[in-house]
């Protein structure tokens, strides 16, 4: 069992799952420095923060204080919770505690557009699964505009950097503008970490840099980290619906489920930029993304990444795009107009698998150096990953600090 008694400990990247092992560490009164690649920003501006990398699936990231959960659309899903448990860890307890301190709730029918609405009416009367998105998002601050993805212009929205800010107050310790390169083993004891031209010493590290940098780090210091990647792969599949205002309503408001394949309401520029010669303005376009669980093809190596569709994950977007033209037509949108984007992925993990790379308790082969993040997972999500995060994360929390 591990036990954090006064020792120090390093926690990397600040994202969903750095944000929050550093706050449940900080709670308990441990000495945890925090370190993150990226600056502080207000979170309006945490579109300037994109990282993109594009190796023909785009990969979307953000590198800043709070990371990735700056730009999220703010969707609370509890997934892969039956194989966690399968595999002998529960977060039951840890999904009700953290659904409940981020307020998790859809949102009243002020909240929603007449695009979405139309979506969802379409949607039902032709068989499909429709509900409200959980989000956790406060009605009472958000004037929806829109903008989630590109940072909440009213801070409205759950974001891992409000555990950063009370992590804090409770006394870690937060160095950004850092970035982590390797980690410090000697005679096989891990001594700290190294950014470019300091060395950090700890007694313990939780690496929670994300699914794409993590396992870097941990290659660079001799783990076999890295394959496995998945990155629940999308496309936005839209056309023209004059003066619907679309691009102006909460992003993915709805959830439409069909077998493997996930649909939400939403708008995309590309979309804008692909339908130009019929000279159209963002209030004209109605779209929906299609989301699957793709194969877990991908590997991130030194300086690159590796990643492409299989064509079980084609065929699964090609259903959901079938089922999203269907919808979009049934709702007004010209059915002439129809177009999509390129495939991109916003959830890469899967690099530091339970079961590969790390054990259930989320250790390495490097005694005391763990990893709290997307990496964990040991297969694609296919919905929305952060609450699963954070429940890991803060069960990490509560083992290290001997709370379970
Ligand atoms: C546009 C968009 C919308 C999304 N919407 C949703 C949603 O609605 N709901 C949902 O559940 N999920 C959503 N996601 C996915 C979600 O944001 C991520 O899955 C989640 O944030 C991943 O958490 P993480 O801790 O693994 O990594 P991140 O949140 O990406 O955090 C990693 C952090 O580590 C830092 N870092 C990286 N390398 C280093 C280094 N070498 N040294 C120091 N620091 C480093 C990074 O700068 C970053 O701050 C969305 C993603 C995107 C891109």
């Amino acid at each position: 069992m591990g036990v954090i008694l006064m020792e120090k400990v390093i926690v990397v990247g600040s994202g969903a799952g750095g944000a929050t092992v550093t706050r449940e560490l900080a709670k308990q009164g441990k000495k945890v420095t925090l370190i993150e690649k990226g600056p502080y920003t207000k979170t309006p501006y945490a579109y300037k923060h994109y990282e993109n990398v594009d190796v023909g699936v785009e990969l979307l990231k953000t590198s800043c204080i709070g990371g990735t959960t700056l730009v999220t659309a703010g969707n609370a899903v509890r997934t892969c919770e039956k194989s966690f448990k399968d595999m002998g860890i529960k977060l039951e307890d840890h999904f009700k505690e953290i659904e409940i301190e981020m307020n998790v709730s859809t949102l009243p029918d002020s909240h929603f557009g007449l695009g979405t609405k139309l979506i969802m009416e379409k949607s039902e009367s032709l068989g499909f699964k429709t509900h409200k998105m959980p989000k956790f998002i406060l009605p009472e601050t958000c004037k929806p505009c829109g903008k989630c993805a590109s940072g909440c212009p009213r801070d409205s929205k759950w974001t891992s950097r409000k555990y950063v800010d009370e992590a804090v107050n409770l006394g870690a310790e937060v160095i950004d503008n850092t970035t982590i390169t390797e980690i410090i083993v000697e005679n096989g004891e891990l001594k700290g970490v190294k950014s470019k031209n300091k060395e950090f010493s700890a007694d313990y590290i939780i690496l929670s840099a994300g699914g794409i940098e993590t396992p870097r780090i941990l290659k660079k210091s001799g783990v076999d980290a890295g394959n496995n990647l998945f990155v629940d792969t999308f496309v936005s599949v839209g056309g023209i619906l004059r003066n619907i205002d679309f691009n102006k309503e909460v992003t993915m408001n709805a959830l439409i489920t069909s077998d493997d394949v996930i649909l939400a309401p939403h708008y995309s520029n590309i979309l804008k930029d692909k339908l130009h010669k019929y000279n159209v303005n963002e209030g004209d376009i109605l779209g929906l993304m299609i989301k699957i669980a793709d194969e877990p093809s991908g590997r991130v190596l030194e300086n690159s990444v590796e990643k492409y569709s299989t064509s079980n994950d084609v065929s699964l977007l090609a259903k959901g795009s079938a089922i999203a033209g269907s919808i979009l037509k049934e709702a007004g949108v010209d059915p002439t107009t129809l177009t999509s984007t390129p495939v991109r992925g916003a959830h890469p993990g899967g690099t530091a698998a339970i079961g590969q790379v790390v054990d259930k308790n989320l250790e390495t082969e490097i005694k005391n150096l763990f990893v709290a993040d997307a990496s964990v997972f040991p297969k694609a999500p296919g919905a929305p990953p952060v609450l699963t995060i954070v429940a890991l994360a803060r069960r990490l929390g509560k083992y290290l600090g001997n709370e379970y």
